[in-house]
Formats: structure tokens, sequence, C-alpha cells
């Protein structure tokens, strides 16, 4: 997979200050100072955060609300880009010590895709990790550059065991997806502690815990069909390890840190490098079948990234991270931010504007849905607001791959209303405890690797 660099500077880049959740970061930069590429710009000292960093070498323009990708607005640092790159003098951390890992990550700005401070997935309060998975099953989200697939995979193990060490987990994990021959031969075609690797298939019960016993090692590389949806994490945790996550909990309680591909990278470059995070793989799509994957500064409007892909005409549809779960922008303007995957863009005429109509009860959605709910019935409580029922027949399980919406032959939306109806739930019952499910295949009990 070809990986090419966006060179040509923006008119201005656009750095928010909240690219992750948690505590927003304060700006440590005003309007007219010049900055550098790869400084600290904005920080919090709440350890629900990330510092973000500068990805060019330019003049602060102002701080202010701007669109955000996430379709909300938030405060953000505008940066007029000079043709220069002066740069932070960066210094490898190589033997950084395991206790400072954390504060490290934190400080390198390093966040997972699905919007957590990477330090805190790995080293969350009050609870104990023990197991590491970085989740690589989606290639599109390999981060930097990598002159050879043995050195990517080389890297990615090494970040394995910086992030096992962040963590001071035992267990280590690698996912790829089935059909990624590409990544599966990288790592197989290289060793590990002597040994040289295997990738094995997670099939029926043999899960992650048989396969470090067969290959007696503390890490070990999996493949697994690709899962789409935004909510995966517990359903990844059981399909890797077995262990199932009660509903209002995440993979940490059960001892898991869950990383994708992008902030294994991050780190990998932090410490070897000592850059921080400030470019991130983007893949863009929407003519014919041409996908490209390019290498973005962190602030990069959209705009700029679809006038080097070459959109000619009109465009009708501007989507983040996927058509099935992303979110359509109202604005090309919007900038590139460390959560952000895919871009992709439709016609006018490809634009979906079918109305619903009546389910036809054909049970297309049941068939599909991978975690064996029934998603017409959740779409019709939802939208009459029968949010106690949705929660009766476990809706909190939905893990938003919108694989029920399309392929229904109605039309109806079954993921915005399946959102809606979780949205509700979250606002009425956030002070409720976990509750637990008898959903066969995220039911509660923790531990049986
Ligand atoms: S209900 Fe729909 S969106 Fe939710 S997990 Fe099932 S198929 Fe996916
Ligand atoms: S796929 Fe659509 S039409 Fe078919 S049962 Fe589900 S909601 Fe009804």
């Amino acid at each position: 997979m070809e990986i090419k660099k966006l060179e040509t500077l923006p008119e201005k880049i656009i750095i928010p200050l909240r690219q992750h959740r948690g505590v927003v970061c304060e700006p440590l930069v005003k309007k007219g100072d010049r900055v550098l590429i790869g400084q600290k710009i904005g920080e919090s000292e709440e350890y629900y955060s990330s510092a973000v960093h500068s990805s060019v070498c330019g003049e602060v323009l102002s701080i202010e609300e701007y669109p955000h990708p996430d379709g909300n607005k938030a405060m953000s640092i505008i940066i007029k880009p000079e043709d220069s790159n002066d740069t932070v003098v960066f210094s490898p951390y190589e033997n950084i010590r395991s206790g400072q890992l954390a504060d490290f990550i934190k400080e390198s700005g390093i966040v997972e895709h699905y919007g957590m401070p990477t330090h805190t997935v790995l080293r969350p309060k009050g609870k104990n990790i023990d197991t590491v998975l970085i989740n690589a099953t989606s290639s599109e989200w390999i981060g930097g550059t990598f002159k050879t697939p043995k050195e990517y995979a080389s890297q990615v193990i090494d970040a394995l065991k910086l992030l096992m060490k962040a963590a001071d987990a035992k267990k280590g994990a690698i996912v790829l997806r089935t059909d990624d021959k590409d990544s599966i031969a990288a790592f197989e075609g290289i060793e590990v502690d002597n040994k040289r690797l295997k990738v094995a298939p997670l099939v029926g019960s043999r899960k992650m815990g048989y396969y470090l016993n067969e290959q007696n090692s503390d890490i070990v590389v999996l493949s697994q069909e690709r899962i789409f949806g935004k909510k995966i994490l517990n359903f990844f945790t059981y399909n890797v390890t077995g262990r199932k996550v009660d509903i209002g909990c995440d993979p940490t309680d059960v001892g898991v840190a869950i990383c994708g591909i992008k902030s294994a990278k991050a780190l990998y470059d932090a410490v070897h490098e000592g850059r921080p995070f400030y470019d991130t793989v983007v893949s863009i799509e929407g003519v014919s079948d041409r996908m490209e994957y390019l290498l973005v500064k962190i602030g990069t409007p959209f705009k700029d990234v679809i006038d080097h892909y070459g959109f000619t005409g009109e465009i009708g549809k501007i989507i983040a991270n996927g058509v099935r779960t992303g979110v359509a922008q109202y604005t090309d303007q919007v900038p590139v931010t460390k959560g952000t995957t895919r871009i992709s863009l439709q016609r006018p005429e490809e634009v979906l504007t079918d109305d619903s109509i009546e389910c036809i009860h054909c049970a297309r959605c049941v068939d599909v849905c991978p975690v064996e709910l029934i998603p017409s019935r959740l779409a019709v409580m939802a939208d009459q607001g029968r949010f106690d029922e949705c929660r009766q027949i476990h809706i909190e399980n939905c893990i938003e791959c919108g694989d029920c919406a399309a392929v229904c032959p109605s039309k109806i939306h079954i993921l915005q209303l399946i959102r809606y109806a979780k949205d509700a739930i979250e606002m009425a019952y956030e002070d409720l405890p976990a509750k637990e499910s008898s959903n066969l295949k995220l039911g509660c009990a923790c531990g049986g690797e």
C-alpha cells in the first residue's frame, strides 16, 4: 500500500484544542506568536487529556471556535504556515522507564482513534491492565512511513512491547484482518525473540490465550474478520480474549487495553525519534474505486486534501470516517484531526435520499447483526420513544456497525434511530450502575480466557 505525503502547505492550519474525550487543552500560545513544527501549543494538567502540537512552522493568527469534523465546533488554534521546516529539537527516549511512559505518551499527544487519550487506556485510574491489544484490522489506520512491509511489522511489534511496558501488562496481541494478506505476509516474515512469527486465526473457541500457550510466548499475532462499527471495543475484547465486558463497562474493566495502529506507530516514532503526534494517514475515496492514502499534517482543512486527491465537479456530500457510520460535513473547511481516518466524497447523484417505507419484516437486519440483536424492533421502539423497552432488548450491545441499515430494503434509518435512543438512555440512566446482559455474546462475567 503506497502512502503519499501531502506536501502542499494550506493557507491556514486549524488545530482543535479538543481532539479526544476528556478535558480540553488550554492554549499555550497567543495571537502573533511564531510556532515551530512539533511545538506543544496546548495542554491540560488533568489526567484525562493529551497535549496538542503544531504541525507547521508559522504564525498564530487567532484562537477561536471553528467547525470540527465531529459535527460541532471546537476552540482551535489557527496558524498561517511559513514555507519553512523549522522544527523543535527532537530527542529519542530509547531508555525510558516503564513508570515514565504514561506521562511521555500524554506529553507526545498520542490518542486513540476512538477518542481516548492512550495513556488513560493503558493506565486507567483504579484498574490493572494485564493485556494490550493492537487492533490492526483496518489497514488505512496505518500511520507514518516505513520502507518495507517487514520494517512496518517490526515497528508494530516494537510498539506493542512499548505499550505493554507502559501498561505493565504481561501479554499482548496484534490483530490483523483475515483478508489483509500483505500484512499477514509481512508479520510472518519476521522473528520475535528468535522465533518465527506465525499469524493465528481466531476461530471458534480458540482465543488469544490458546495461542499464547501453543506458541509459548507473551506476544501473538492473530487474524479475524473485519468488524465495522464505532462501538466495537467490548465485542472486539470478547472476540480476541474471551473476556466478557458488562454493559456500561469498557475493556479496561476486564484488564484489557485496546490501541489502534495509528497510536502504536505514533508511540514508536515518539520513543525512537522524539517526535510528537502531529501528522496522520488519511484515506480518501470518491472517484470510481480510487482510494488514496495520504500522510497529512494534523490541522489541514479537508478542502486541501480533496484538492490534492483531484475530485472534479460538484461534491454532493463529504463524510468523515466512513460512509456507514461516519459524520457528514457541512463545510470542507473542517480540519483533519488525530481521529480522522477517512474522507469519503459523493457526487450529488450518489447521495442517498430514499425515503423510508414501512418495515416488510424480511428479517435481513436480524440476519446480519453481528451481536444478535433485533434491529427492526429496536428501530420501532426508538422511534416511539420506548427507551425502557430498548434497554430490555439490549440496545447498549449495538456496536453501531450499520449493517442492518445497509441491508434494509425499506431504507429505514435503523442506525440513526438506535443512536438517538442510546443518547436518550445515556442521559436518563447515567447514574445507574452497569447492567447485566443476557445477550449470549456480550453477557457478564469477567475472565474466561
Ligand atoms: S443493531 Fe444494526 S448497527 Fe447495531 S450491531 Fe446490530 S447490525 Fe450493527
Ligand atoms: S431489514 Fe428493514 S424491512 Fe427488513 S425486517 Fe429489518 S427493518 Fe424491517
